[in-house]
């Protein structure tokens, strides 16, 4: 953590003005703690002194209990690609429950849906699953399944799920599968780790960019080089594609000509409804093949929920259609550079790291590279980052993610860049 080049008052300030502008919020907060642990039930959601209670959306707009209305910029950590008042998944997932609620069998818009999927993200075959958590624990098992190895490699500062969180490195909370945690973006000690444990290396698995350590994209080279040295051991090299499937007609890896084995997914694909999703070639996928003998199951009661599933039809046929993908990651990296433009007019430790529609302001003068430069920052000064920012009317994330909805206006992203170019002469002067 770096030490803070903010006065003490200026967040003592912010905080109190928090506090003062949310009194339904602080009040739900309040009892929510007596029923929830934390008053909430997705860790991330708390920060000091205490976090929103959200009542209300409407396209790239969210009301907080307190009446106050925001430009969502965080867009739910990716899943809330569609905004708020999109119909065209909410229709798809009513006409099919109108059918049928839980069919206790197959139908078939599974595979439409998984039709959708292979041809979009060059799978041959695909599993769905509730969550990305699930997914990639799915994974994760059909790997070392697969090379009969234990060991799985992941990055520091990685997140794949709420049991496989690397933000410091391996946790007592995690799975207990043996893991290896090597350093993104740099091959030389990757490569390094890879030979040290090939003999029992069942998996490599990686985000092409770092999500929720900070929008830290990979460079190609590592991408790649990741890829092709995990494969030459005989591990599987998994793509946890999660969050950075949206970026590009095809998700982030193809893009910079990835071929992986296996492919996780979830987050937007279902519209704002729970959704995972694992795929890749055929020789690891086809291990869950029933007709198979000693095939591996793969069970789980709402793997084909019918509101998840024809929802996903409508947002892959529909919505998100690889040619939307590709213009609107295109309008994500134009923001991101007026972003940093705006950053650059002052003097203080604030950079933009990303790739497309997702990116980070970073409380730390040099763009992050990997999961521990990116913990390294001041603290005081994102929190001032993400009050000031709410105060003005734009909800980020309080670690400073940002990620585009579809609705959002240009004219909503200029205002952005008013706005954090006015907090910024603020803290400058300050
Ligand atoms: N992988 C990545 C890269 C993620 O960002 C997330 C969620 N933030 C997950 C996996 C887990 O997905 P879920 O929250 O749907 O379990």
């Amino acid at each position: 953590m770096t030490a803070t080049t903010m006065p003490h008052d200026v967040l003592e300030r912010a905080r109190q003005d928090y506090a003062d502008r949310h009194v339904q919020s602080r009040a739900l907060h309040l009892s929510a703690s007596r029923v929830l642990p934390g008053g909430n039930t997705r860790t991330l959601f708390y920060h000091p002194p205490f976090p929103l209670t959200f009542v209300g959306g409407r396209e790239s707009l969210l009301t907080d209990a307190d009446g106050h209305t925001y430009v969502d910029l965080l867009g739910d950590y990716t899943a809330g690609l569609l905004g708020h008042s999109d119909r065209r998944a909410k229709d798809a997932a009513m006409a099919a429950l109108e059918v049928n609620m839980s069919v206790g069998g197959i139908h078939p818009a599974e595979q439409e849906l998984a039709r959708l999927m292979c041809d979009r993200f060059g799978l041959d075959l695909v599993r769905f699953t509730n969550s990305g958590s699930e997914a990639n624990l799915m994974a994760m098992t059909a790997a070392r399944m697969y090379t009969g190895r234990s060991t799985i490699m992941v990055m520091y500062g990685a997140y794949h799920g709420g049991l496989m969180y690397f933000g410091n490195g391996p946790a007592p909370w995690n799975v207990p599968y043996p893991i290896v945690v090597g350093r993104f973006n740099d091959m030389a000690a990757c490569q390094a780790l890879i030979t040290e444990h090939a003999d029992d290396l069942a998996a490599v698995l990686v985000e092409p960019l770092l999500g929720s350590a900070g929008c830290v994209p990979a460079t190609p080279h590592f991408l790649r080089g990741i890829t092709q040295a995990a494969q030459a051991v005989g591990a599987v090299a998994i793509m946890d594609e999660v969050m950075s499937s949206r970026l590009g007609p095809h998700g982030l890896s193809a893009q910079h000509d990835v071929h992986a084995d296996l492919k996780t997914y979830g987050k937007y694909i279902a519209g704002g409804f729970s959704f995972g999703a694992f795929g890749g070639t055929a020789e690891v996928m086809g291990l869950f093949d029933n007709g198979r003998p000693n095939s591996v199951p793969h069970a789980g009661t709402f793997n084909n929920n019918i509101t998840s599933i024809s929802a996903g039809v409508a947002v892959m046929s529909q919505v998100y259609t690889a040619e939307v993908a590709s213009g609107f990651t295109a309008r994500g990296d134009d923001f991101r550079a007026n972003v940093a433009e705006v950053l650059r007019r002052y003097r203080l430790p604030l950079c933009i790291s990303g790739s497309g529609t997702m990116m980070a302001i970073h409380a730390r003068a040099e763009c992050p590279i990997d999961g521990e430069t990116a913990a390294d920052k001041d603290a005081a000064l994102q929190e001032i980052l993400f009050l000031g920012l709410l105060q003005r009317g734009y909800y980020i994330a309080p670690r400073g993610m940002i990620n585009l909805s579809l609705p959002v206006t240009d004219d909503q992203l200029a205002g952005f860049l008013t706005a954090l170019d006015d907090l910024c002469g603020e803290l400058a002067a300050a």
